[in-house]
């Protein structure tokens, strides 16, 4: 019943007024995903790191711990954005505990099912719908998981010389992407203006919100922000809104509410942001390689056989798509496994 009113809920915006931009139907559609059901696992729609081995929240409590240790052992406040099952904060936990850190736990969550599943794995947080009611007096300590990849990104296509926003129609009950009103040259990154015919290029204003107001966070009261995502170093073209439905990709203009919507991350972008708000930034490096220089390996081959297949699947399967990036207060040290 509910997937049937947010299509018709759209289609009905639509037929009033007019064609919605992309950014619009993405909102609308993970809001409602995320709000009324668990995505993850193998009897959901897709997984995620921390769910595929307690060793990826462990590396990054180790990771958290080390430059917190090096910065003094300040109090600080542990933040995790969109936490999912808070499984990856569960497990990085159990290791910053035996290093003497004990943050308070805060949750940046907009879902009321997510937050219960979070609630059973991390009993003791607190519960933000946003960065702004975050504590102000501490070094705070972010992660970001699988979280930026399901903010609304905005389209522009290119079409007869110009780029046009894209925006979503519904055409017989079915949405379809169309070209809208073409958007100034001046607003395009130079390198993107002769983009041939049909191409693509992708921004994330929310995305950029959010960074922008973590990063003066960071620069405000100190800590570091880890952001872990698929992704690329933009800007560049190309089409990345995805839908991920029972482990399979679908059709993104499709049953909105009802299967997950993901675009690629700029990294690049994100960071340009950061050191715009005076943060210092780190990476990008591929989860591969970051995952390495924690060593996963040498935690593999302790733990066994039987973790054998979640290493791979961590370090090969997902190694080079997912990048990894971090911002750090000025004073604070270089955290490990990320170049400057
Ligand atoms: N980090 C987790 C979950 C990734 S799924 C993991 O790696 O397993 C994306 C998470 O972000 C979900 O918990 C979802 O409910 C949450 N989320 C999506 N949009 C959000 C928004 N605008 N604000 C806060 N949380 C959001």
């Amino acid at each position: 019943m509910a997937e049937m009113l947010l299509a018709e809920r759209l289609a009905r915006a639509i037929a009033l007024g007019g064609p919605i931009p992309v950014s619009q139907f993405m909102a609308a559609a993970n809001a409602h995903y995320y709000g009324t059901r668990d995505p993850l696992g193998a009897g959901g729609d897709f997984t995620t790191a921390p769910e595929i081995s307690q060793m990826f929240g462990e590396l990054i409590g180790a990771w958290a711990a080390d430059v917190w240790d090096r910065a003094g052992c300040p109090p600080v406040a542990w933040v995790e954005l969109g936490p999912g099952r808070g499984t990856l904060t569960a497990d990085a936990l159990r290791v910053m505990t035996r290093a003497g850190m004990t943050p308070t736990v805060h949750f940046v969550e907009t879902s009321a099912t997510m937050r219960a599943a979070q609630a059973e794995r991390v009993p003791g947080a607190t519960w933000h719908d946003s960065l702004t009611t975050l504590p102000d007096d501490l070094p705070l300590i972010v992660v970001a998981n699988e979280f930026f990849d399901a903010l609304p990104i905005r389209q522009l296509v290119r079409r007869d010389g110009a780029w046009h926003e894209r925006l979503v129609a519904c055409q017989d009950t079915l949405f379809v992407p169309i070209a809208g009103a073409s958007v100034p040259d001046t607003i395009i990154p130079p390198a993107l203006l002769d983009a041939s015919p049909g191409a693509i290029i992708e921004t994330s204003p929310a995305s950029v919100a959010i960074m922008a107001d973590l990063s003066a966070r960071i620069v405000e009261q100190g800590g570091v922000a880890l952001v872990i995502d698929y992704g690329y170093d933009g800007p560049t073209v190309g089409d990345t809104l995805q839908a991920v439905r029972g482990h399979a990709y679908a059709n993104p203009f499709e049953a909105p509410g009802e299967q997950d919507l993901t675009a690629h991350v700029d990294m690049a972008t994100l960071r340009l942001v950061a050191t715009a708000s005076g943060a210092r930034t780190y990476g990008t490096t591929t989860q591969g390689a970051f995952l390495r220089a924690l060593g996963i390996d040498q935690r593999a081959t302790a733990l066994g056989e039987r973790v054998a297949g979640d290493r791979r699947r961590l370090v090969e399967d997902m190694g080079e798509l997912f990048k990894v990036i971090a911002l750090t207060h000025k004073d604070w040290p270089q955290p490990a496994a990320l170049a400057a």
